[in-house]
């Protein structure tokens, strides 16, 4: 495929003669920028603690226009759903097929036993999917609906991780990227974020939790660039605290 489009386009244009690899960056760039991106993102967390507000002011859509609010009675016999919204979006002729996948129920219910149980039966259905579709005849138009990350949820008020969010993040943490959010942050003291958030990180020490890490950047990058890599980790680590 790409041989053939150098040719062609070396023949169009009689000026470029070179056919040579060295022309691949751009071809790969130009397809991929051509067919966009898909990216699929999880929520999960309790209701109300600022999922869509946060998935909103991320993407800058609105992504819940028909979202159904549940009172308290139905929220606490709710089963745990799993909804996807879809949109295209598009940043400087880049295209992005944004899908975010809600689970709305999951941590509402008196009982939470096993609760993250359709989110890790979903999340393997779609490996299943892809698997399928890439071991088909016609791949060139696979759809990839792989969940690449999932953004948790954990709310401000208490001392750490509770029983819920640890069974759910030991359910998950093998097959999708999770980042560990403190919800609703500007309730609370800088003091009590740095508490929250360390006595958190020793909690997913302590469980054996593998949250999703920033990769090193390469040894081979200026001193600079390093340093920067250095700082911007310097301010996640590990934990996000989110905020209106
Ligand atoms: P969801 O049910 O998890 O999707 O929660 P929503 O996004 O609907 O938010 C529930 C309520 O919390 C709304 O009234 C929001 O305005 C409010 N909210 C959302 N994010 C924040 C936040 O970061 N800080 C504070 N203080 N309130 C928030």
């Amino acid at each position: 495929g790409y041989i053939q489009l150098t040719l062609r386009r070396s023949l169009a244009t009689p000026e470029k003669q070179y056919v040579g690899f060295a022309t691949l960056p751009n071809q790969v760039h130009r397809k991929s920028v051509k067919k966009g991106f898909d990216f699929t993102l999880m929520v999960a967390g309790e209701s109300g603690m600022g999922k869509s507000t946060l998935v909103n002011s991320l993407f800058l859509t609105d992504l819940y226009k028909d979202r159904k609010l549940l009172n308290a009675e139905e929220r606490i016999n709710q089963t745990v759903e799993i909804i996807k919204h879809t949109v295209d979006i598009e940043e400087k002729g880049v295209k992005l097929k944004l899908t975010i996948v809600d689970t709305p129920g999951f941590g509402d219910a008196v009982n939470n036993n096993e609760c993250w149980k359709p989110i890790t039966d979903y999340i393997d259905q779609q490996f299943e999917q892809y698997f399928r579709d890439e071991s088909g005849l016609n791949r060139k138009n696979i759809q990839d609906n792989r969940v690449h990350c999932c953004l948790y949820f954990i709310p401000p008020f208490g001392h750490g991780l509770r029983p819920v969010d640890v069974e759910f993040m030991k359910a998950l943490h093998e097959k999708v990227n999770i980042i560990p959010l403190i919800a609703k942050a500007d309730c609370l003291t800088p003091n009590e974020i740095k508490k929250l958030k360390d006595r958190i990180r020793e909690e997913i020490d302590k469980f054996g939790i593998k949250v999703y890490q920033f990769p090193e950047c390469d040894s081979d990058e200026d001193e600079e660039f390093k340093q920067l890599d250095r700082e911007l980790k310097s301010y996640v680590t590990m934990v996000f605290a989110t905020s209106k």
